[in-house]
């Protein structure tokens, strides 16, 4: 419940139509995509960066929590509101503000879709690198926040490599204007970067300058079958290895394909045990022998069954395979820990070892699938709710996951951030003096501690 006097400042703020303490509304903004969940005091939705300012400038006063929301897709309950306090909604704020196709740079609105942008920038044959599968409706602002990537993070990179400037308000009501609308900036510290992958725990971005990339003429895609994962994993070191990369390299391993043969038709050469997706792009006079070239390539790597396509009805085709894996997982469990680990390049068959170790060892099916161009993969421990003593033995083989992925030089996270749920794990990642100076590095953005409090690492 919140104090009249706050209420009073939210809504000179913003207005008494966009403060919602209704029940109905405060329970539809509790959750995101993880199994968290906290009721808000307050919704409120912002529709410009000052109405941003006003609310933090309030909430400051009050000593309030924010937990900024763009779509509420995040994976690791960052976007749920868990020390309570307000919801601050930016879906409101959806503008594009300029397009500059001569600096190929698309100036937004942090509430706008990824998909939005990516519709808007294609109308000049450009597009934004970073294209998480939730870009239907996840925003710039909580992309940017977790810096997400997505299958072209591969060759155009994520969130941190394709922005330039940034504005923003501190959690004690500044604004904040990080960056430069230029391709290349040394004034000063990067704040661009240090608050790109910051879960919203240092500002709330109001805006951005994207860099843009030319869309390519054209795209092919090649399906590449292996009888074993170790085979697989070299053939994305060799591809890795050309000067021309591919766009995106992503791989299903036997656990997935099995899980999908069950409920879709695969149409695999029965020794298939790992299967991977390359795209490739370039001009139409040069994708035929890209083409070929990948192909001769992942045959020299050992490859059973190659098929391709350079017709968009054939590329969607050839992705139905993968597609159908999200359905299938829900057929075998009713829940799942869904990690986006990340390994260097040449520890993926290492790691898929030890994945195999881990699964016969704990009882569990485990389903590993994704960006493995950049070594990120999705990593799915599958459990029943009902059964708790399995999902305690998924809790303990996810643990003994994040210490194989650290002995390997490797990340705990690629693309979902930390939130809650990977924060038992970040003193694993880092040593306990870089995290004390993260926490250090909050407190001057956010004196308060009113800033999605308690994601990524709890203040002392
Ligand atoms: C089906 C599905 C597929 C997904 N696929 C991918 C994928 O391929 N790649 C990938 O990287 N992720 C993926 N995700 C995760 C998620 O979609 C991304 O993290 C996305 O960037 C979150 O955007 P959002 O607008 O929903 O943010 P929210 O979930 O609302 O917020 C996420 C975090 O960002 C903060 N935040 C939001 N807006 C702002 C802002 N304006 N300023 C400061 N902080 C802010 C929030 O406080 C929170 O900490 C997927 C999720 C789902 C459900």
């Amino acid at each position: 419940m919140l104090k009249a006097s706050c209420l009073n400042g939210l809504i000179t703020a913003v207005g008494a139509d966009a403060v919602f303490t209704d029940q109905a509304s405060c329970i539809a903004y509790s959750y995101d995509n993880s199994a968290c969940q906290q009721v808000p005091a307050a919704v409120v939705f912002a529709t410009s960066h000052a109405e941003v300012a006003a609310v933090v400038a309030c909430c400051y006063q009050h000593v309030l929590p924010i937990t900024v929301r763009g779509k509420g897709s995040s994976t690791t309950g960052a976007s749920v509101s868990v020390a309570g306090g307000i919801v601050l909604s930016l879906e409101r704020m959806n503008k594009i503000l300029a397009l500059n196709v001569a600096n190929r740079t698309i100036r937004v609105e942090a509430g706008i879709t990824n998909l939005q942008v990516q519709t808007r920038a294609a109308t000049q044959q450009l597009f934004w690198p970073p294209d998480p599968t939730s870009q239907a409706y996840s925003t710039v602002g909580g992309n940017l926040a977790c810096n997400a990537g997505g299958p072209h993070t591969l060759k155009y990179g994520s969130c941190r490599e394709n922005t330039y400037a940034l504005k923003a308000v501190s959690g004690d009501g500044s604004t904040l204007l990080t960056g430069a609308n230029t391709s290349k900036s040394a004034a000063g510290y990067d704040l661009t970067r240090l608050l790109i992958g910051s879960e919203g725990t240092l500002a709330v971005i109001t805006e951005a300058t994207l860099k843009l990339q030319p869309a390519a003429e054209t795209r092919a895609l090649l399906q590449a079958g292996f009888a074993d994962i170790t085979a697989a994993s070299h053939a994305i070191v060799a591809l890795m290895q050309n000067t021309d990369i591919p766009t995106s390299i992503e791989l299903l391993d036997a656990t997935s394909l099995t899980m999908i043969a069950n409920y879709a038709k695969l149409a695999l050469a029965p020794s298939v045990t790992a299967l991977l997706f390359i795209e490739v792009d370039g001009s139409n006079a040069t994708i035929a022998s890209k083409i070929d070239h990948t192909s001769a390539a992942l045959r020299r790597c050992g490859a059973i069954d190659i098929k391709s396509a350079d017709q968009p009805a054939d590329i969607a085709n050839l992705w139905q395979i993968r597609r159908a894996l999200s359905p299938a997982l829900r057929h075998v469990a009713d829940s799942k820990i869904n990690e986006d680990i990340v390994v260097p390049l040449d520890k993926i068959p290492i790691l898929m070892q030890h994945v195999e170790t881990l699964s016969a060892k704990w009882s569990l099916t485990i389903a590993s699938f994704g960006h493995a161009g950049n070594g990120n993969l999705h990593v799915n421990i599958l459990y029943n709710k009902v059964d708790t003593a399995q999902q305690q033995r998924a809790e303990s083989c996810l643990a003994e996951l994040m210490d194989i992925v650290i002995d390997l030089d490797g990340c705990i996270s690629g693309e979902h951030g930390i939130g809650l749920t990977k924060q038992p794990f970040l003193t694993k990642q880092y040593n306990q003096a870089t995290v004390n100076l993260m926490q250090k590095i909050k407190q001057q953005f956010d004196p308060a501690n009113i800033l999605n409090p308690n994601k990524v690492f709890k203040q002392p």
